[in-house]
């Protein structure tokens, strides 16, 4: 089968096609026929060897793939040869055939394509785990989406309207924010404008938003803190630098600063998480958006849109 195949850590084209042998599921397991998978950011800094987790080389990137259950392997009784999945933390997502546990491949409603299927493992669990398990964020409070036209963004923002609350969402273009309002974002405001963040309280109510949910908090962090109403909590989900902070502005308010990974998620967490987002999918409060498709061939592109700003949802890579 084809698969992109990562022999050293480097820059995006390192990233080279192979022919190489399909895998084959052991106890447990099942391969899923691969026909997209999605394209994270931190499958580039995995891919550039800068992250504090690397796997072995050479090595296949790519964990949220949609697509089909192509064989099951000893004792799985969840899944049928054929069924319409998306796999989250599947192994070697960037190729034609990737391999999971079965309980990492959740079933894919017809209303969602294999492209929406590819969006949805990192991204939404993401969204879903900072704002929901995180932050506790309750319906009526207010939401900040600090970067709301991304994967991560776009989940936060169509989740928490799931959930009866009230979203703010900022985008860095005009395309951008046009996406964010049609996700159901109350108001969305460009964070590149100049005193942007001083409508954010009025929007909010008056005395600030309840949660942020921060995707680039290098930038941000300090600023969030001001727009915080009292017992807020500010999330941090993406950060790619050094900030300083004044802490009395959290002091001020009781505020709170979560940090969050998924890889910390538990299993048992996972499992709450994508019976969650499995009703929203069925129910059509879940839609994801791809904003880019890709042949598998031009995984290197990919790896340079996804860094690039002006967001418009989801890049996926199709085999
Ligand atoms: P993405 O699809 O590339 O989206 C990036 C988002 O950041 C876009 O909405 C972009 O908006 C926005 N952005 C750019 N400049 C900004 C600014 N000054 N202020 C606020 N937002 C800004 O990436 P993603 O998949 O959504 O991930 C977002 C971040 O979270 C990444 O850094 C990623 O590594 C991280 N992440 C962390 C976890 C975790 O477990 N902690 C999980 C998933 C992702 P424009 O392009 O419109 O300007």
């Amino acid at each position: 089968m084809k698969a992109i195949v990562v022999r050293e850590f480097g820059a995006p084209n390192v990233m080279k096609i192979e022919d190489v042998p399909e895998p084959a599921p052991g106890p447990g397991q099942v391969t899923i026929r691969v026909h997209a998978v999605g394209v994270n950011p931190v499958d580039t800094y995995i891919r550039s060897g800068a992250y504090a987790r690397i796997p072995n080389l050479p090595y296949t990137p790519g964990t949220d793939v949609g697509g089909v259950v192509q064989a099951i392997g000893p004792h799985v009784t969840r899944l049928r040869v054929g069924d319409r999945v998306y796999g989250h933390a599947v192994v070697g997502g960037y190729a034609e055939v990737a391999l999971c546990e079965d309980w990492q491949a959740h079933p894919l409603p017809v209303n969602v394509s294999f492209q929406q299927g590819a969006a949805i493992g990192v991204p939404y669990a993401t969204a879903w785990r900072a704002l929901l398990m995180r932050a506790q964020a309750r319906p009526r409070e207010s939401v900040l989406v600090h970067g709301a036209s991304g994967g991560v963004g776009i989940a936060s923002v169509q989740i928490a309207r799931a959930h009866g609350m009230h979203v703010i969402g900022t985008a860095g273009s005009a395309d951008g924010i046009a996406l964010v309002h049609k996700q159901g974002a109350h108001h969305v405001l460009n964070h590149r404008d100049a005193d942007y963040l001083k409508r954010i309280p009025s929007l909010a109510g008056g005395a600030g938003v309840d949660v942020v949910l921060e995707m680039l908090a290098n930038v941000n962090l300090d600023h969030d803190l001001d727009v915080l109403a009292p017992h807020g909590r500010i999330v941090v989900i993406g950060n790619r630098g050094r900030i300083e902070i004044d802490p009395r502005k959290a002091m001020g308010r009781d505020g709170t600063i979560l940090g969050m990974t998924l890889f910390n998620v538990t299993r048992p967490d996972l499992e709450e998480i994508h019976a969650g987002l499995g009703a929203g999918l069925e129910n059509g409060s879940l839609n994801p958006v791809i904003g880019k498709e890709l042949p598998l061939g031009d995984a290197a592109k990919a790896h340079v849109a996804v860094m690039e700003s002006g967001a418009l949802g989801k890049i996926v890579l199709v085999p």
